[in-house]
């Protein structure tokens, strides 16, 4: 089965930025067959032709930090910064059942495919005991939708008796956490070219973690050759209880505890020294940016420019939807990019290297730049097309400009391995009326038992 788009403007995001003002995709058996100027080549006929006037065309996105579950818990704590906020949910959280995840995640996912997203990385790490199977919830929902999913298997085994910030309750013992997550491992990860699914280690971060499940986690991952991810450095109040606690700053306990190198993405990382950001350079570790919630929560802004320019492999996240209730991943292009500027001057990031964010950065962050982030023969076949034909992006110099600068456009279509996911800006695989309702049902259910509601 052979999908050719004709007569689109191009951004491949390859290594030299090649783009084409009118050009052609070939899509055949899951991978990309060929790109170029003008229309396809006549020796690859279609099976199915698309017609590209009037739209851009760029590589499906990469979500590098998400909290999947948190759909079912929007709106709340609004004024909060991050340790305030986490006290305020830890409660909600701690009835999430395996209905309710399922629920939030199809919704969430439906909403990173609708902005473009056809690779995303979910971070778990609330697993109260005898409520089902959340990460398998989370899998199915993720072949339902129809896209691609790291699922990070978190863990939390610092309650506040232990000097941590989560509730007693709502943390794991240290050997529960690494056994639930050598079995995430042998359950679920696919290694082969081309997966839909694989599994990451992610203990949740350094005030809800203790040492030895951080440092524990990083030997299951690296003897079963997955990566790891965890939250680091996200505010200034994180700084100083590690500096009071440890001595060190988050990244120099990261690398105490072996979470620095080109096998771990870490997210955040707003706050850290020129030193630090060599350290992350020189190491290849990623960076997971999440601009809209580093925004909601106040706390601060990441150094972006300055990352790139020490060669850290830097993407772009949603996080979880309770501290960035859009939930998108197209509209952290636009917010990075002014971030930046408003940081470092209008100079800082460009709308091309915003999309390189999106796309070439996140897949470097989970290990798959060989596969995923640009339109290049061979690659998988994730693609977006942009309808740029409405009164908000007709007419306007630049076509990736009109995606970046101005709001995202609507999906004409979205490809996951040469599978539709989205076609003329809705989902191909749920109906999304239902994915709604389903979503209604379990946010309500988990504001009851929280007390929120009656
Ligand atoms: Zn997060």
């Amino acid at each position: 089965m052979r999908t050719v788009i004709e007569g689109a403007a191009i951004a491949t995001v390859d290594a030299d930025g090649t783009e084409y003002t009118d050009g052609h995709v070939v899509v055949n058996g899951g991978l990309i067959e060929s790109v170029g100027s003008g229309p396809a080549p006549a020796d690859l006929p279609a099976d199915h032709l698309v017609d590209g006037r009037g739209c851009l065309v760029t590589p499906g996105f990469v979500n590098t930090h998400h909290h999947l579950y948190q759909w079912a818990t929007r709106g709340m704590a609004q004024q909060s910064d991050l340790f305030d906020w986490l006290v305020r949910l830890y409660p909600v959280w701690a009835g999430l059942d395996e209905d309710i995840t399922r629920a939030a995640a199809a919704a969430g996912l439906v909403r990173l495919a609708r902005t473009g997203c056809t690779t995303a990385a979910d971070h778990h790490y609330i697993f109260p005991s005898g409520v089902g199977d959340l990460l398998g919830a989370t899998v199915d929902a993720a072949q339902t939708v129809g896209i691609r999913l790291h699922a990070v298997r978190g863990s939390m085994d610092r309650g506040t008796s232990a000097g941590g910030l989560p509730p007693d309750s709502l943390v794991e013992d240290t050997a529960d956490a690494l056994d639930g997550t050598g079995e995430a491992i042998a359950r679920w990860h696919d290694a082969s070219r081309g997966s839909f699914v694989r599994i990451a280690v992610g203990p949740c971060s350094p005030f809800s973690v203790s040492a030895d499940l951080m440092s524990g986690a990083a030997e299951v991952a690296r003897a079963a050759g997955v990566r790891m991810h965890t939250h680091l450095a996200e505010t200034v109040e994180e700084e100083k209880q590690c500096l009071a606690e440890y001595a060190c700053t988050p990244v120099e306990y990261a690398e105490r505890l072996g979470w620095i190198g080109p096998d771990v993405w870490l997210a955040h990382g707003v706050h850290l020294s020129d030193g630090a950001i060599r350290t992350l350079g020189a190491s290849r570790t990623g960076i997971a940016h999440c601009p809209t919630s580093n925004s909601r929560l106040g706390a601060g802004i990441a150094r972006v420019a300055d990352m790139l320019a020490a060669g850290v492999p830097v993407g772009l996240g949603a996080d979880g939807a309770a501290s960035n209730e859009d939930g998108g991943l197209g509209g952290e292009l636009r917010q990075a990019m002014y971030l930046a500027r408003l940081r470092d001057g209008a100079g800082a990031l460009d709308a091309r290297r915003a999309l390189w964010l999106a796309t070439m950065g996140g897949a470097a962050c989970l290990g798959r730049q060989e596969e995923l982030g640009s339109l290049e023969p061979g690659k998988l076949a994730d693609v977006a097309m942009w309808r740029l034909t409405g009164v908000e992006h007709a007419g306007i110099a630049d076509p990736v400009a009109a995606m970046v600068f101005g709001s995202l456009p609507p999906l004409a279509l979205l490809l996951a391995g040469g599978h539709a996911v989205i076609e003329d800006d809705e989902s191909c695989l749920v109906t999304e009326s239902d994915v709604a309702g389903d979503l209604a049902v379990a946010s309500a259910r988990l504001a009851r038992k929280a007390g929120l509601l009656r």
